[in-house]
């Protein structure tokens, strides 16, 4: 059994429109729909995010099928200008985002402080329950715009990733990093309280004006990661990759419970770092390919991958990341059932 994934060449973007027409593949999208359109916004300084006039054309098709679309994402985990819905919307609008722009608005999934989100059951290897962003809770249907890029945790970020990791809500997001709490280094605390206010779990105090922990009640939320501005909290980054990745299959697989989607990979500006960097070194390392399409996020993923693999001339991400194996969220994500590895190309 095979999927079908279309491909439209770098050299035809400007087809987009007539591209995914053509393709048939939002036959999910009704009228009345609540749309979300998840996008990666790019962190501020970030250049390889898709660029707003991509989204117009998925927006326009959307619109004739008297559909209400919105784009979307949720707040990461990290100190940056994306971890509020403040300054997450600043940062979208100052990358081109805007209403005139997209003709859609835009609606910070997770609330302003990322912690309005739903759990949804799975019951799966890693978690029994997940927790993601609310507003993806909601909506109706989705369209997942996706930047294939290297990945410095997954070896390779595309659909998968962007449902997963993407509509995971801070918590969520959290959960898929590690399983640890936040370490404190005290020498950094000023005592002013502001993360004592947002730990839900109550698990922060001040003792002698330095921050204090009870590890036995922090949930691992991030929230005080986020709230500290003289970044006291850090995050160990020391989750073994292949349990990430199946962690964000696991994520995926409650975002598309009892929901229908189609996925739209851009496969330019393939850089080693993810688009929550700003960083000089982020740039292209290879010529651009292509936009990739279809309603199966698993064959779209592995399209890409190949696709960029073939035209690096040898495995790109292998070179990039020789001590990970970005396949396993592949291989876990079809043996879930999200979606098949075997796929017919159809050209534009
Ligand atoms: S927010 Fe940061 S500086 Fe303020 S009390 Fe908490 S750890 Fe200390
Ligand atoms: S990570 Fe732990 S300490 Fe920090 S806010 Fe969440 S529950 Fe509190």
């Amino acid at each position: 059994m095979t999927s079908k994934v279309y491909f439209l060449s770098w050299d035809m973007r400007n087809e987009l429109y007539n591209f995914l027409k053509s393709a048939m593949i939002f036959n999910h999208v009704k009228s009345r729909n609540l749309l979300a359109i998840k996008i990666h916004f790019g962190e501020d300084g970030n250049e390889g995010y898709i660029k707003p006039k991509y989204v117009l054309p998925v927006v326009k098709i959307a619109r004739e099928k008297n559909a209400y679309p919105f784009l979307t994402d949720a707040s990461t985990i990290y100190v940056g200008k994306r971890s509020d819905a403040c300054h997450h919307l600043l940062t979208a609008n100052k990358h081109g985002f805007t209403v005139e722009k997209c003709e859609c608005p835009i609606i910070i999934a997770d609330g302003l402080r990322g912690n309005t989100e739903e759990k949804i059951e799975v019951n799966l290897k890693h978690f029994k329950t997940v927790t993601i962003a609310r507003e993806i809770y909601n909506a109706d249907n989705f369209i997942f715009m996706s930047h294939f890029k290297g990945h410095e945790i997954t070896g390779f970020g595309g659909a998968l990733k962007n449902i997963g990791m993407g509509c995971g809500s801070k918590a969520g997001k959290y959960a898929m990093h590690h399983l640890s709490k936040p370490t404190i280094n005290q020498k950094l605390c000023g005592g002013c309280g502001t993360c004592v206010k947002h730990c839900y779990q109550k698990a922060l105090s001040l003792v002698n004006k330095k921050i204090a922990m009870d590890k036995e009640k922090c949930a691992g939320c991030g929230q005080c990661i986020v709230n500290c501005i003289f970044k006291v909290f850090k995050l160990k980054w020391n989750e073994d990759p292949p349990a990430v990745q199946e962690k964000i299959i696991e994520y995926a697989a409650g975002v598309l419970k009892d929901k229908k989607s189609t996925y739209v990979n851009f496969l330019n500006h393939i850089s080693k770092y993810c688009d929550c960097f700003a960083l000089a070194k982020n740039e292209p390392l290879m010529n651009d390919v292509g936009i990739v399409a279809g309603i199966d996020p698993v064959s779209v993923d592995q399209a890409s991958y190949d696709l960029v693999n073939k035209a690096f001339g040898k495995n790109f991400f292998k070179e990039i990341y020789p001590e990970i194996d970005p396949t396993i969220q592949l291989k876990y994500a079809q043996e879930l059932g999200l979606g098949n590895r075997n796929y017919e190309l159809v050209k534009y």
